[in-house]
C-alpha cells in the first residue's frame, strides 16, 4: 500500500529562503506545503539587497515579479569614515553576473515571492504554526496550530525544511544551536521620510558610516523608492548602555554623532516607531539531518554589515533543493558535502570580511587612498555577493589574501599586490 503524504517537502516559514525553495521545487513537480506564522505583509527587516539575489531569483523565475514591484533601484555601496569615502559601483566588479540590485521594503518584498510561489503551485497556510516535529519515524511528522481557530494539525511529509528564519524552530525543538563566535550586538532601527536634499546624495546606494570614535559601531541607510528609508545603528549590546532614555533618543543621540548622518538627515522626520533587536547572530551544530535541512537564518546568521543575509538564505534555498531533489528520487545524497560545506564556503568567505571589518583590517584597505583598483573589483564582488565565486581569489583564499593587503596598506601600497 503507497503511504500518501501532505507534502513531498513541507517549509516551515514563507521568508525569502522559504519561497525561493519553493517556487524551485514547484519547478522540478513537487508538493510543496509551506507553514507561515504570520500574516503576510509583514515587517522584517533585512532591506538592502545584492546582486547575486536578483541571480537566484532569475533562476526561480522571480526576478521579473521584483522588477515590477517598483523597488529602489540599487548600483553599489558606499562606505563612509569622517571625511573619508569609499564607493563600490557593482557594475565594476571581477565576478560575471547581476550587477544591480534593490532596496526594498520587506514585508512588499516577501509577499511579491510567496504570491509566486503560491502561483506557481505551493500551498501556503498563513497563521500557522509549527509546534513540534517528530523525526523518529520512517517519515517527519509536523504539528501545527492555525492561530486564528486555534485548531491543531498534524501533517506526514517526505521532507522538512526549516526556513523560519530567527524564529529557527528546529533548532530550538531538537536542541541543535550553539552560540555565535561574534559577540552579541544590539541594532536600533527605523523607518523615517528621510526629506534628503543634498544634490550628491546617491539614492542608489546603501551608506554605511562608521561612528566617529568607535570603529566597531556603524550606521546604515537604506533609501526606497518613496521618500522614505531605512535607518539603523549597529554596536555591541554594552556599548547602548551610556545612551539612556526611549529607543528613539537613544536613535537620534547616535545620528546627531554621525556628521555625515546629522547632515543628510537634518530634515527628516521621525514618524515611526524604533526597533531594536539583539543577539541576532546564530549557528548550529548541523545543517541537516536524515530528513530536514536548516535554509538561510534557520541556519546560521553572520551579521548585517555586507547586507548578506538574504543572498545566504536564498543561496541555501538553491542549493537544498539540488539536494532534496536527488533524495525525493531515491539517490544517495551528500549533504555534508554538497549542501552544508557547500553553503559554509559562501558563508566563511562572508564571515571573513565581517571579522576584518569590526577588527578594522577591512575599513583601513577600503578608506586607503592607494588601494589598487583591480583589488577593488574583487571586493567589490564579495561586496555584490558572489561570495562562492572561487575564481575570484578574494574568495577563494579570503584570509589570506586579506592578511596581505591589509599588510600591503600598511607599507602604503608600495609593493605588488601579487596579481
Ligand atoms: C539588524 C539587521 C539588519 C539586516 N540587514 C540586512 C540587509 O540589509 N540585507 C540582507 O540581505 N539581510 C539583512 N539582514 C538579514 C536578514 O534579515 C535575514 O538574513 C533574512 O531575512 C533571512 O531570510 P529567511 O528566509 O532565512 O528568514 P526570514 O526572512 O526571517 O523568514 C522566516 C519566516 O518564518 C516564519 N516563522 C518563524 N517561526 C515560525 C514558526 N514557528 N512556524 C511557522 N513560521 C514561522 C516567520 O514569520 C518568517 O516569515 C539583517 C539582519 C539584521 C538583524
Amino acid at each position: 500500500m503507497f503511504m500518501t503524504f501532505d507534502a513531498d517537502v513541507l517549509i516551515i516559514g514563507a521568508g525569502p529562503s522559504g519561497a525561493v525553495a519553493a517556487k524551485l521545487l514547484r519547478q522540478r513537480g513537487y508538493q510543496v506545503l509551506v507553514l507561515e506564522r504570520a500574516e503576510f505583509p509583514r515587517f522584517s527587516i533585512g532591506e538592502s539587497m545584492l546582486p547575486q539575489t536578483m541571480e537566484l531569483l532569475k533562476k526561480a523565475d522571480m526576478l521579473s515579479a521584483i522588477e515590477q514591484g517598483d523597488f529602489q533601484f540599487k548600483d553599489g555601496a558606499c562606505f563612509c569614515a569622517g571625511n573619508k569615502e569609499a564607493i563600490f559601483d557593482f557594475g565594476k566588479q571581477f565576478s560575471n553576473g547581476h550587477t544591480t540590485a534593490f532596496q526594498v521594503e520587506r514585508g512588499k518584498f516577501d509577499k511579491i515571492l510567496a504570491d509566486n510561489a503560491a502561483a506557481a503551485g505551493a500551498d501556503i497556510h498563513y497563521s500557522e504554526e509549527i509546534l513540534d516535529v517528530d523525526f523518529s519515524g520512517a517519515h517527519p511528522k509536523v504539528k501545527a496550530k492555525d492561530l486564528k481557530t486555534g485548531k491543531l494539525n498534524n501533517y506526514q511529509c517526505r521532507f522538512v525544511f526549516d526556513a523560519s528564519g530567527f524564529g529557527r524552530v528546529l533548532p530550538r525543538l531538537l536542541d541543535l544551536e550553539t552560540p555565535s563566535n561574534f559577540p552579541s550586538r544590539q541594532s536600533l532601527f527605523t523607518h523615517i521620510e528621510d526629506n534628503i536634499i543634498d544634490a550628491s546624495y546617491d539614492r542608489h546606494k546603501i551608506t554605511v558610516d562608521v561612528h566617529p570614535h568607535h570603529r566597531d559601531v556603524w550606521y546604515w541607510l537604506i533609501p526606497f523608492s518613496n521618500g522614505r528609508c531605512s535607518i539603523g545603528v549597529v554596536a555591541e549590546e554594552s556599548f547602548f548602555e551610556q545612551y539612556p532614555g526611549t529607543n528613539e533618543e537613544r536613535l537620534k543621540k547616535l545620528i546627531s554623532e554621525s556628521a555625515k548622518f546629522s547632515s543628510l538627515l537634518k530634515q527628516a522626520n521621525y514618524d515611526s516607531r524604533v526597533n531594536q533587536i539583539t543577539g541576532y547572530s546564530a549557528n548550529v551544530k548541523t545543517l541537516w539531518g536524515e530528513h530536514f535541512c536548516l535554509l538561510g537564518n534557520a541556519g546560521e546568521f553572520l551579521d548585517p554589515v555586507f547586507s548578506s543575509g538574504v543572498t545566504i538564505a536564498v543561496k541555501s534555498a538553491d542549493l537544498a533543493v539540488n539536494c532534496v531533489d536527488q533524495f525525493l528520487q531515491g539517490k544517495t545524497v551528500d549533504w555534508q558535502s554538497d549542501y552544508a560545506q557547500a553553503l559554509q564556503k559562501g558563508v566563511d568567505t562572508f564571515r571573513v570580511y565581517v571579522e576584518a571589518w569590526y577588527n578594522g583590517d577591512f575599513q583601513d584597505i577600503i578608506f586607503h587612498e592607494n588601494a589598487p583598483e583591480n583589488v577593488k573589483d574583487m571586493i567589490c564582488s564579495i561586496l555584490s555577493g558572489y561570495a562562492w565565486d572561487e575564481t575570484n581569489p578574494y574568495v577563494a583564499q579570503s584570509r589570506r589574501r586579506l592578511k596581505v593587503l591589509t599588510e600591503l596598506c600598511q607599507l602604503e601600497f608600495t609593493a605588488d599586490t601579487e596579481d
